[in-house]
C-alpha cells in the first residue's frame, strides 16, 4: 500500500483550490491528471518582469511591466469582439484587450481614473500598443507582490500561466519531507539537498542557468526518477528469475528440418543468437532475453527456431505482435516456413470470433496447436494453453512491462524472448528493460543491396512522379508514405486520401491505399493486393512502419519527411531493400527546414545503421521524441533527460545492483525509503515483486 504521506499527492488535480472539472480536463491533456504530476511539471523557462519601459518605448513582443492610468472602457456590442480598456502614461496610449468577458469584473479591477501596474506581452497591432490578457494587474500598493522573475510552465490552449503557476504552487504546499532514499555518501559527494528542497528549488528558478538540466536540484530529481525506474525493473527481473523456470531442451531436429527447406543459409549472428537462446531455454531458470537486430536483419527465423524447439520439447510457444497487420503477416510467414514440419500454427487476434475462435481455443487447450500467433488477444482470460513454455514478443517496446508479465503468467515459468527492431539507444534500452541478457543480429543477410536515400524539396514532386512512372513501367513496386502522426489527425488522413486520389488519376487501378482508420479486413485486402501484385503503388500512412515484408517493393517515397522521427523513418525505409535488387528511398520535405531538421535528414541520407541513427536522434531531439509517439510503451521519463543524464543512469544501475544484493527485501530503513520512492514514481506494480523477508 502507498504510504499515507504520499496520498495527498496522488489526489486528482481537482482537489486543489480553484481547479474544477473544466480546468482538470486541460491539465489532463497535458498529461497532468494528479497533483504529483504537477510536481514533475518543471518550469521550462523564466519570465523576467523587471523591464519597465514607458508606453512609447515598449517594443513589440517583449514582456513589460508598466504603470498606467485607466482612461476608458470600450465595451463591445457583440460578444465576439474584444473588450478594450484604454490606458495611458505620459508618453502614449496602451490598450488592454480581453476576449469573452463576462460580467463587470473588469470595471472593478480597472476603475477609470485609477493607477494600475500592468505586466504582460506587448503587441504592436495596427499602430496601436496593446497587451492581450495581461498576466498581472496590481494596484500600486500591491505592486511589490509581483515577483520580478516567474517560472514559465508548459501550457495548453485555455490554460494560462497564472492558473498553472497557482496550481503548481498549491501542489507544492502538499509536499512533505520524505525519508531519504539516497545513499548518504553519494548524496554528500554530489552535494544534493533533500528531495523536498530540490523539488522546491527546481520550481523557483531565479536565473536562466537554473534551467540547465545539470543544476544540482534537477540532477537530484533526475536521479530519483532513474533510480525508481531501475529498481522497479530490477525487482521484476529478480522476481522472474526466482519463479521457478523449466528446462526446455530439444535435439533441434525440427528446426533443422525447417531450415533445410529455406532458400538461404543463416547468417553467423543468426546462428549465434539461436544457440544463445537454446542455451537459455535449457537452463532451469527462466529466460528473459532480448533479440536485437536492425530492420531486415532476419529476427523472424531466429524466433521461429526457438519456438520449434519448444514444440519439439513437447510444449507450446506464442508469438505476440503489436498490430493486427503484423500478427497476420507473421502468421503467413511462419505457416509458409514451417510447412511440412507438421507443427500446427494458429492465428488469434481480436478479429477471430465465434465458432472459429472457439475451435482455436479448444485446440490450444488440448495442445494440438504448437504455435499461437496473435495480438493482445492472446492475453484474454479464456485463452488457455495446455503447456506454454515460450513467449516471443515482437516489436516489444510497444508493450508495457505489465503486458509482458501477463503473457508470461499464462504458463509455468514461461521463457521470454523479446524481439526488438527499433534500434533503441543503449541508454533508452536500459530504462525500458533494465539489464536483460541480449543477443544481437549484427549483419544483414547476404546479397542485400544498400538503399540509396535522397532528400528533395516538395516542389520537386512532379519529378518524383515522373520517376515513379518510369519505375512502375519497369515492373517495380512502390510505397508512398504520407505522415499520420496521430490517428485522430483528420487533416493528415485527408492528405493521404487526397494523394491516393491524385495518383490514381495518373496511374489508375494499380494504386492502393492503407491507413489506420480502415477496417482490419479492408486493410488486409489492400496489403495482400500489394504483396501479390494486383497493386503496384501503395499509398500508406505509418501503419506499414513495422515489420511489413514485401520484398518486391524497392522504392519508397516519403512525404513530409521532416515530420517523422528519425528512428521511424529508418523503420519505414526498412520496408524496402529486402531483395537483391537496388532500392531507393526519396525523402520529400517541405521547405524551409530548420537546422535540426536538415541535420536529421542528412543523418538518414548518410547512414543505414539504425543504432547510429537512433543515437543521433537522441542527441538532436531528446528521448521523448526518438520513438515518435508517446504511446510507444517506453517508460516516460519526466525529470531525467537521457541525452544529458546517462551518467546518472549508470549510477542508478550500480546502486540498484547493490541494493538488491544487500537488502533484497527492502527491509532496512533505506529499503523502506526506497519503497516510498517507488510509490512516488508510480511504480506500484514493482512493490509486488519485492521478496517478502
Ligand atoms: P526483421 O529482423 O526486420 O524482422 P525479417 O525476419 O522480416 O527481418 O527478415 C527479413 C527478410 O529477410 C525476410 O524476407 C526473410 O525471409 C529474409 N531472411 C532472413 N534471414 C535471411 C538470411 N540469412 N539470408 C537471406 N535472407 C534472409
Ligand atoms: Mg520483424
Amino acid at each position: 500500500m502507498r504510504p499515507d504521506i504520499l496520498n495527498p499527492l496522488f489526489a486528482p488535480v481537482t482537489s486543489l483550490k480553484g481547479v474544477g472539472p473544466r480546468l482538470a480536463k486541460l491539465f489532463e491533456t497535458l498529461g497532468l491528471p494528479l497533483v504529483v504530476d504537477l510536481l514533475w511539471h518543471l518550469p521550462a523557462g523564466l519570465i523576467d518582469r523587471s523591464f519597465a519601459p514607458k508606453i512609447a518605448d515598449a517594443p513589440d513582443g517583449v514582456i513589460a511591466t508598466m504603470t498606467v492610468t485607466i482612461e476608458a472602457h470600450q465595451i463591445p456590442n457583440n460578444p465576439r469582439q474584444p473588450y478594450r480598456v484604454k490606458c495611458r502614461d505620459e508618453t502614449g496610449t496602451l490598450f488592454l484587450v480581453f476576449f469573452h468577458v463576462k460580467g463587470d469584473y473588469l470595471e472593478k479591477l480597472l476603475p477609470v481614473g485609477a493607477t494600475r501596474v500592468i505586466s504582460g506581452k506587448i503587441e504592436h497591432y495596427n499602430n496601436v500598443v496593446q497587451i492581450t490578457h495581461p498576466d498581472h494587474i496590481f494596484s500600486p500598493e500591491d505592486a511589490a507582490k509581483m515577483k520580478p522573475v516567474e517560472p514559465v510552465y508548459g501550457l495548453t490552449a485555455g490554460l494560462s500561466l497564472r492558473i498553472m503557476g497557482k496550481a503548481v504552487e498549491s501542489a507544492l504546499t502538499r509536499v512533505r519531507d520524505l525519508p531519504e532514499w539516497l545513499d548518504p555518501a553519494y548524496q554528500q559527494r554530489e552535494g544534493w539537498t533533500s528531495w523536498r528542497a530540490s523539488l522546491e528549488a527546481a520550481h523557483t528558478p531565479e536565473r536562466a542557468e537554473d534551467f540547465e538540466p545539470t543544476t544540482k536540484p534537477r540532477m537530484r530529481l533526475a536521479y530519483d526518477e532513474l533510480l525508481a525506474n531501475q529498481l522497479a525493473l530490477g525487482l521484476m527481473r529478480e522476481h522472474v528469475k526466482r519463479v521457478a523456470g523449466r528446462s526446455v531442451t530439444a535435439p533441434g531436429t525440427l528446426r533443422a528440418k525447417v531450415f533445410a527447406g529455406l532458400p538461404f543459409s543463416l547468417t553467423p549472428s543468426q546462428r549465434r543468437s539461436i544457440d544463445e537462446i537454446a542455451h537459455d531455454m535449457a537452463q532451469p531458470s527462466r529466460m528473459m532475453r532480448l533479440l536485437q537486430g536492425d530492420v531486415g536483419s532476419g529476427k523472424t527465423v531466429v524466433g521461429l527456431a526457438a519456438m520449434l524447439d519448444a514444440v519439439e520439447a513437447g510444449a507450446q510457444a506464442a508469438l505476440m505482435a503489436p498490430t493486427e497487420i503484423l500478427a497476420r503477416q507473421h502468421y503467413a510467414t511462419l505457416t509458409k516456413l514451417a510447412q511440412g514440419s507438421g507443427v500446427e500454427i494458429a492465428l488469434l487476434t481480436g478479429r477471430e470470433k465465434g465458432k472459429p475462435r472457439a475451435a482455436i481455443l479448444e485446440r490450444l487447450a488440448a495442445g494440438q496447436i504448437g504455435i499461437a500467433v496473435g495480438t493482445h488477444a492472446l492475453f484474454s482470460d479464456d485463452v488457455v494453453f495446455k503447456d506454454l513454455a515460450l513467449a516471443v514478443i515482437d516489436e516489444q517496446h510497444r508493450f508495457g512491462v505489465e503486458q509482458r508479465m501477463a503473457l508470461a503468467e499464462k504458463g509455468d515459468g514461461v521463457d521470454i524472448l523479446v524481439m526488438t527492431a527499433t534500434p533503441i539507444p543503449r541508454t533508452l534500452m536500459l530504462t525500458a528493460y533494465g539489464d536483460l541478457d541480449s543477443s544481437h543480429l549484427t549483419e544483414k543477410p547476404a546479397g542485400r543491396k544498400p538503399i540509396t536515400t535522397r532528400t528533395l524539396p516538395a516542389d520537386r514532386l512532379p519529378d518524383v512522379i515522373q520517376a515513379v512512372k518510369r519505375a512502375l513501367d519497369s515492373g517495380t513496386k512502390i510505397y508512398w508514405i504520407c505522415p499520420l502522426v496521430d490517428e485522430s489527425e483528420l487533416s493528415d488522413l485527408a492528405a493521404a486520401t487526397e494523394r491516393f486520389e491524385a495518383l490514381k488519376k495518373i496511374f489508375g487501378a494499380r494504386v492502393g491505399l492503407v491507413h489506420g482508420k480502415m477496417k482490419g479486413a479492408e486493410r488486409d485486402v489492400a496489403m495482400a493486393a500489394f504483396a501479390n501484385g494486383a497493386i503496384d503503388l501503395l499509398v500508406a500512412t505509418t501503419v506499414v512502419e513495422v515489420g511489413v515484408d514485401v520484398p518486391a517493393a524497392t522504392i519508397m517515397v516519403v512525404e513530409h519527411a521532416e515530420r517523422f522521427g528519425l528512428a521511424q523513418l529508418h523503420q519505414l525505409r526498412g520496408r524496402i531493400g529486402r531483395s537483391d535488387a537496388a532500392s531507393t528511398c526519396l525523402l520529400v520535405y517541405t521547405a524551409p527546414l530548420s537546422a535540426t531538421a536538415t541535420a536529421r535528414l542528412k543523418i538518414l541520407r548518410d547512414s543505414d545503421d539504425g543504432f547510429r541513427i537512433a543515437e543521433e536522434d537522441l542527441r538532436l531531439r531528446g528521448a521523448g521524441e526518438v520513438l515518435g509517439t508517446r504511446q510507444s510503451g517506453m517508460p516516460e521519463l519526466r525529470l531525467a533527460d537521457l541525452a544529458v543524464h546517462s551518467d546518472l543512469l549508470a549510477t542508478a544501475r550500480e546502486d540498484t545492483k547493490l541494493i538488491l544484493t544487500r537488502d533484497p527485501t527492502l527491509a532496512s530503513p533505506r529499503g523502506e525509503a526506497l519503497r516510498t520512492l517507488l510509490y512516488l514514481f508510480g511504480r506500484d506494480h514493482a512493490v509486488r515483486y519485492i521478496r517478502s523477508g
